[in-house]
């Protein structure tokens, strides 16, 4: 039982306790709008966050008030031992739930001992239905590998999100059919809008599919679309359609209308801490592991660094000693 002086609390009074974590920079596809095509420098692996280092990161958060953990990264199958890893995490005392977010290419080989390991959820990535435009997006051929891992989810029923980035001139005529997706299954499925972290500050992303838009497209083919509930710290505005089995989401990731709910740490796959996705690190947490600081001293780091929290995406922005925004999304993880 964590003590209420030890939670994890911002300057704004929100409460932290949810981490965060790319365990890898490294990826099988190269989705336009996250990762050049070519001439990545992924860090040498000793850059990386080893396994114990990420155990220890867990139980020091744990301790702080943290209960569920998300591995993302760049692709999080792609990293040798992703399950015995898993397995551990499972074991630190006070995550509660475990959940990850995967592009599908290689997950449907895990999927009988996902739940084993104490995976609550799995978030699928798929930008389409339509394989043609499944390889234009992520520059790879493996559509046929990510709907195996789709149906393989909900065949095993591990509650499923199925996650969507909105983007002009790529995958506006897939917003129906996805959405149709939950009308058999009990699926999430949910929006995403662009935002601007593709690894290259020249390509920038102009908003044209925002959060009212994608849903006024769904709208005009479902009008007996209700909003629901949604959890407190959620990012995801939430709808069902009468008669379906699942739901949508859009999650206003650019236009940042959640912000001051937001119950979030992150750890890159470079090992910084980000209190907001909009700033560019303001903690390097794998200094201080490597430094042989103590327990107290990293929980003091984290306290000071939650304790200066920019209020919304939009401030964290302002703070960035870089202002071009030219990181890959694979090495912050979304
Ligand atoms: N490789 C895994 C995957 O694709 O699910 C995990 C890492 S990926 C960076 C995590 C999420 O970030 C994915 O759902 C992806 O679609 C989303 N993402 C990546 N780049 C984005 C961008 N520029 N705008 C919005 N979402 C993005
Ligand atoms: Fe890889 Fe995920 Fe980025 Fe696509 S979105 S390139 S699958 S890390």
């Amino acid at each position: 039982m964590v003590k209420t002086e030890d939670i994890l609390i911002d300057n704004w009074g929100r409460k932290i306790n949810y981490l965060r974590i790319a365990i890898t920079d490294r990826c099988n596809l190269r989705c336009f709008y996250c990762m050049p095509e070519e001439g990545i420098n992924y860090l040498p692996k000793k850059e990386l966050l080893s396994y114990e280092e990420l155990l220890r990161l867990a139980r020091i958060v744990a301790e702080l008030g943290v209960n569920k953990i998300r591995l993302t990264g760049g692709e999080p199958f792609i990293r040798r031992d992703v399950m015995s890893f898993l397995s551990k995490l499972n074991q630190t005392s006070g995550i509660d739930s475990i959940h990850i977010t995967t592009n599908g290419v290689f997950t449907h080989k895990y999927l009988n001992d996902l739940q084993g390991v104490g995976i609550k959820s799995v978030n699928l990535s798929m930008d389409t239905l339509d394989p043609v435009k499944f390889k234009q997006i992520t520059r790879r051929d493996e559509f046929h590998n990510v709907e195996k891992t789709l149906y393989g989810l909900l065949e095993r029923n591990i509650p499923t999100k199925v996650n969507m980035v909105v983007m002009e001139g790529q995958n506006i005529d897939d917003i129906v059919p996805m959405v149709e997706l939950s009308k058999n299954h009990p699926v999430e499925v949910r929006f995403i809008e662009e935002m601007p972290f593709n690894g290259d500050a020249l390509h920038h992303v102009a908003l044209t599919w925002n959060h009212k838009r994608i849903l006024q497209t769904i709208q005009n083919v479902y009008p007996e679309t209700n909003s629901i509930a949604h959890d407190s710290n959620s990012t995801s505005l939430r709808y069902h359609i009468d008669g379906f089995k699942g739901n949508f989401g859009i999650i206003p990731a650019y236009s940042r209308t959640f912000c001051n709910t937001c119950n979030r740490l992150r750890i890159t796959s470079q090992g910084t801490i980000k209190t907001c996705l909009y700033d560019d690190g303001v903690l390097d947490l794998k200094k201080s592991l490597r430094n042989g600081d103590s327990d107290q001293v990293i929980k003091n780091q984290l306290r000071t660094v939650v304790g200066k929290r920019a209020r919304d995406g939009f401030e964290a922005e302002k703070t960035r000693k870089i202002l071009t925004i030219n990181e890959s999304m694979s090495s912050i993880g979304g």
